[in-house]
């Protein structure tokens, strides 16, 4: 093969927006990967120690290089992708800077083995500190191995800015799995240390998400419906996940011509596919692949390109809502009759009009109707705008803590008022300034939160046996994650124990949890929650476990209350800290003050 690496002219080097292309192990990943994949090969090996520290080597049985290419191409700003400037609007490759070999160069050992397929011997090149310390042919098997050594070695300040090895180790799995699910025609390996976390042969996509997510995608079929659209302004085909399979943890992709992109603007015309069609807190997964003409979109408007600029945004946008709203349709997950409301009385309001240009085929229903219930249990807002509904629609993003009345009693010493429930979600009762309505179900919220903390806190917490044990089923990564949480799982209650090499059995749970708690639900959450936020400080990771407990429990105990637990529930909301917001603002408490009631008459 002849030699095609060349230094690209300096005004083109500028054109390329600049950036720190290694951050951290797991850049080393993504670059060498994407590297191999232009390299046009079949299998890759990806072999870590200590989180990428010390040891990353990543192998494939690309095309190889020349032995001059294998030299030239630690040369910054040398690549065989690009000619000229204009070549950047037909890019089809990774790769284009010619930046990624020279960065890890600069700042980690190197071991590049390569050898093109018609020639008998490769090349051996050793460097450090970005100078060649040895170049001599060897034998080796056709495609390239890099092996770095030392990852910033040299620079003290980068070293101290890596989290701990179970974190990098995280980022390295999730670049890795970003890149194996676009390209399932290639066979991936991952190894940690001895370790092999990840086999991966040549499949479809389906099979490769499978394989990918686990447990949790083993009935993909069922759960994810197929999109496809094809247009002049590009295609977009893909899966996305039935409503019903919706969770509070989802798998949310997108990506453009072979490349992972986080896309917000992508994201909500997504979400407003399935207006209507969730359950509170719940996302659906997806995985969503763009084919756009290379000139119309720009890659380079971040240094590590995870965020892509579209030419068409506005219309793409419109066509990606309307594919994903046409499949949910078209599959027959439009909303269905649920008898089994109980529980669910955060069901947002039901809007006679609806925005968008295209609605989807829709199935007829009267959301009121439940032959098994009376009206007065119905959790359901009715669909005509009556007065309190008006205000219930008109409620904003996140309330204002009421005003309470400060410096005076809320209730009046003499007799204690009466409790009446109210639709299964208030409770209504006298105060001195008028009428008080309580939510039961936030109270509940709240009442629990403070509770939990406080155990928390106080390291009271008291575990109780489950009847069955549940198992828990992670990725590599949030495995690794959880790792780090199980101390203080197991301070709040939890009985956990690993089970096989990516479970564990929950044995135990808070005694604070109730019977019909969704316990694989709250730790799912509290694994999103604490990766989204990255929190890491113990009294916020005490707050989103206390968080996610209290709404679990709070949620399950929607049966009537007896008049007794009616007035505990005021009581016990009062006794709170803050009595008139949940944990994440919503209101919990409104009075509607006498002389209000007075004006209605
Ligand atoms: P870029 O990928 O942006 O071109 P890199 O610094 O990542 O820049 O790589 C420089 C060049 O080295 C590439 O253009 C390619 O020609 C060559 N190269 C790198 N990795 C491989 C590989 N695994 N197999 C074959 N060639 C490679
Ligand atoms: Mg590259």
């Amino acid at each position: 093969m002849s030699d095609i690496i060349h230094l690209l002219p300096d005004a083109v080097a500028n054109q390329i927006a600049a950036g720190e292309v290694i951050q951290r192990p797991a850049s080393v990943v993504k670059e060498l990967m994407e590297n191999a994949i232009d390299a046009g090969t079949t299998k890759i090996q990806v072999v870590i120690k200590d989180a990428g520290r010390t040891t990353i080597q990543v192998i494939d049985n690309g095309k190889g290089m020349s032995e001059t290419d294998a030299r030239m191409s630690f040369e910054r700003h040398a690549t065989s992708k690009i000619q000229q400037a204009n070549d950047l609007f037909s890019l089809r490759t990774m790769g284009f800077r010619g930046e990624a070999l020279a960065s890890i160069a600069a700042v980690a050992g190197v071991e590049l083995r390569t050898r093109t397929a018609d020639k008998e011997y490769g090349t051996l090149i050793e460097i450090a500190a970005s100078t060649v310390v040895k170049q001599e042919p060897i034998s080796c098997d056709s495609g390239t191995s890099f092996l770095v050594k030392n990852l910033f070695y040299n620079v003290p300040a980068r070293r101290k800015f890596l989290k701990s090895d179970d974190a990098e180790m995280r980022h390295i799995i999730q670049e890795f799995q970003r890149i194996t699910l676009v390209y399932p025609d290639i066979h991936f390996e991952l190894f940690n240390g001895s370790d092999c976390v990840y086999e991966l042969p040549v499949s479809n996509i389906r099979q490769r998400i499978t394989a990918v997510f686990g447990k949790k995608m083993r009935n993909i079929s069922q759960q994810l419906v197929q999109i496809e659209a094809k247009t002049a302004l590009g295609n977009i085909s893909g899966f996305v996940g039935k409503p019903e399979f919706a969770t509070k943890t989802n798998y949310q992709y997108f990506f453009v011509n072979g490349r992972y992109m986080r896309h917000p603007y992508f994201h909500k015309a997504v979400m407003q596919a399935y207006e209507r069609m969730l359950q509170p807190d719940t996302n659906p997964s997806y995985f969503i692949f763009f084919d756009i003409d290379p000139a119309e979109i720009d890659v380079n408007i971040h240094p590590t390109k995870t965020e892509i600029k579209f030419e068409n945004e506005r219309d793409l946008w419109s066509i990606l809502m309307i594919c994903v709203k046409e499949a949910l349709g078209k599959f027959n997950v439009a909303p269905s009759i649920d008898f089994d409301t109980e529980g669910l009385i955060d069901m947002p309001p039901i809007l006679s009009h609806q925005q968008g240009p295209i609605e989807p085929p829709k199935v007829q229903f009267n959301p009121n109707y439940n032959p098994f219930k009376t009206e007065s249990t119905s959790t359901y807002s009715k669909p005509t705008n009556t007065p309190w509904e008006t205000l219930y629609t008109n409620r904003p993003e996140r309330e204002q803590s009421v005003e309470m009345p400060q410096n005076q009693p809320l209730f009046d010493e003499s007799a204690r008022a009466d409790v009446f429930p109210y639709k299964n979600r208030y409770l209504l009762t006298t105060v001195k300034s008028g009428l008080m309505v309580v939510d039961r179900q936030r109270a509940m919220e709240r009442i629990m939160f403070e509770r939990v903390l406080q155990q928390l806190e106080l390291q009271q917490c008291v575990s109780q046996q489950t009847l069955f044990p549940e198992v828990l089923e992670l990725t590599p990564d949030e495995q690794l994650l959880f790792q780090e949480l199980l101390p203080d799982l197991r301070a709040l209650g939890f009985d956990i124990e690993p089970f096989g090499k990516q479970a564990y059995s929950i044995n135990g749970v808070p005694a604070l949890m109730t019977d019909e708690s969704d316990i694989l639900g709250v730790l799912h959450a509290m694994l999103t929650c604490v990766s989204d936020k990255n929190r890491r400080v113990h009294t916020e990771l005490y707050e989103s476990l206390a968080y996610e407990v209290a709404k679990s429990s709070a949620r399950n105990k929607q049966k009537t209350m007896a008049v007794e637990e009616m007035n505990q529930l005021i009581d016990s909301l009062f006794a709170c800290q803050n009595p008139n917001v949940t944990p994440d603002g919503k209101v919990i408490v409104t009075i509607i003050a006498d002389d209000e009631l007075d004006k209605r008459f």
